[in-house]
């Protein structure tokens, strides 16, 4: 009571403050279904913000609540609406959104140690490692993204090709000898961390996709030859287990095979849809070569629907990746009773973070909330509310399909007579009415060198008629923006 006093709270404060925020909580995701999907922040309101300075008196509780209200809960970012479909986003589940603050009042710091959120950390991981079959030997943890479990994993593959050619990368850096591979149509998190790791992009190199947007594991063959023929070292390639863009899904077992006979590293991009190979049936065939990898990202903030942050690497190889980052003084290494307060080998041994926040909570509470039954039809029902989209789109006369793979639909409004040199320019426009319209809310992208307008479903309160909606949504601006366009 003392010690909450000295905070300048009492119980009673903690209490009446927290019903409060529940009841936020509540309203937030009870009615933001109902607002727009995007309300642009007034210009005003953008300008105080970045003003106001920070003042010597405080404010009470309940007022920065009431500014939070006003302010802050009106302008979201637009995921969690229900025809939110642009960018990998997903609407948090509203356990994670609990458990994000129940995890900030134990508030660990889960580098290690024998404590209830390090050994919840380990049993995630474990139901990660058990969809790929993987029963011992890995290690894993939860990162802030793909992004970080990409840096992850390319530093542990690193080390190991160096290790493997007499190099200490650890002590000396980088070699200029290093090559990495990536898919044309690989994450930019891959370049990077390649980049950041010193390894440098211009020794990427890029292997081409097929007509379906995926990695060609002969030119990837190829590549790696023509390198070993030459003395250098190969540190990894790059597959995706569904690309960003157009939701393609690399052929992982032919790719695991070359990387097998080559000894190459194979890391998989799995942070948009690593959980529906995971889960779902028909990607049975992908998940067989997924298993084989060397290591793999994840991002339950996307398809599992947890609040951001939470992204999981696992490695194949745990005594590469602690090889990789152990940095600790010998008097902090545990290597003995896992009993022990020092309790198993701690997490920042084996990555980036040494305080490490405790994003297991929220990651635990789904999955055992929905348990694997129920997050297959969630993930099943995104990928069939893409395929009615699909279908939707291919059927429209006036709109164009220009790929489409897992969840995620690229298409643009091509209506009749419009030139093909101006298609770009009209769907940039068209996309900027639909984002600012509040109806529905797409992104952007290139297909094949045209722009698309993209639509990415990892949204479980997102409907077929929502994906409708959409669909009409597009069209109807489409058509208003040639009529103003043509007036002009
Ligand atoms: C989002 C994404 C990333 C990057 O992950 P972050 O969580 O944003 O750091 C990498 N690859 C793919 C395929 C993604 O969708």
């Amino acid at each position: 009571m003392s010690e909450l006093g000295r905070a300048g709270w009492s119980a009673e404060d903690i209490r009446r403050i927290s019903h409060r925020v529940a009841d936020q909580l509540a309203d937030y995701l009870i009615e933001l279904p109902d607002g727009p999907v995007y309300r642009r922040p007034p210009r005003e309101l953008v300008e105080t913000m970045r003003a106001t300075p920070w003042t010597d008196e405080g404010a009470s509780a309940d007022t920065v609540l009431d500014e939070f209200a006003e302010r802050i809960a009106p302008h979201p970012f637009g995921n969690g609406h229900p025809r939110f479909a642009a960018w990998v986003n997903s609407s948090p589940h509203p356990i994670g959104v609990f458990a994000s603050a129940l995890a900030a009042a134990m508030d660990p710091s889960v580098a290690g140690g024998n404590h209830a959120s390090v050994h919840l950390e380990h049993q995630v991981v474990r139901w990660f490692a058990d969809l790929l079959g993987w029963t011992g030997g890995y290690s894993g943890q939860l990162v802030s993204g793909g992004s970080a479990a990409t840096l992850t994993a390319l530093a542990a593959a690193r080390h190991r090709a160096a290790t493997r050619h007499g190099l200490d990368d650890r002590r000396d850096g980088s070699s200029d000898r290093f090559a990495v591979y990536a898919g044309s149509d690989a994450h930019s998190c891959a370049t990077k961390a390649v980049e950041v790791l010193g390894i440098g992009s211009a020794n990427i190199r890029i292997v081409d996709s097929d007509a379906e947007h995926r990695l060609r594991p002969g030119h990837l063959a190829e590549l790696i030859a023509a390198d070993l023929a030459d003395g250098r070292i190969p540190v990894a390639a790059v597959a995706s287990a569904g690309t960003v863009n157009t939701g393609a899904i690399d052929p992982l077992a032919e790719i695991a095979d070359v990387c097998a006979r080559h000894g190459v590293w194979l890391h998989v991009d799995g942070a948009y849809g690593g959980p529906a190979v995971l889960l779902l049936e028909r990607y049975r065939e992908s998940l067989a070569g997924l298993a084989r990898v060397d290591s793999l990202a994840v991002d339950p903030h996307k398809w599992l629907y947890v609040p951001v942050d939470a992204g999981l690497v696992l490695i194949r190889d745990g005594a590469v990746a602690r090889d990789t980052f152990s940095l600790v003084p010998p008097y902090l290494r545990t290597d003995g009773d896992e009993d022990g307060p020092g309790g198993p080998p701690w997490f920042s041994e084996f990555g980036l973070e040494q305080t490490r926040p405790f994003r297991a909570l929220k990651v635990w509470m789904q999955l055992r909330h929905l348990g694997r039954s129920r997050y297959r039809e969630l993930i099943e029902r995104d990928v069939e509310v893409a395929e009615q989209m699909r279908a939707a789109v291919a059927q429209a006369p006036d709109l164009e399909l220009l790929a489409s793979g897992m969840s995620i639909v690229c298409f643009r409004h091509r209506p009749v007579g419009l030139p093909e040199d101006q298609l770009d320019a009209h769907n940039r426009g068209l996309l900027e009415q639909v984002q600012l319209g509040g109806r529905s809310f797409l992104a952007g992208t290139i297909v094949d060198s045209v722009f698309a307008l993209r639509a990415c479903i990892v949204n479980p309160l997102l409907s077929t008629a929502d994906a409708l909606a959409i669909v009409d949504d597009v069209q109807a601006r489409g058509v208003a923006r040639l009529r103003t366009v043509r007036r002009q």
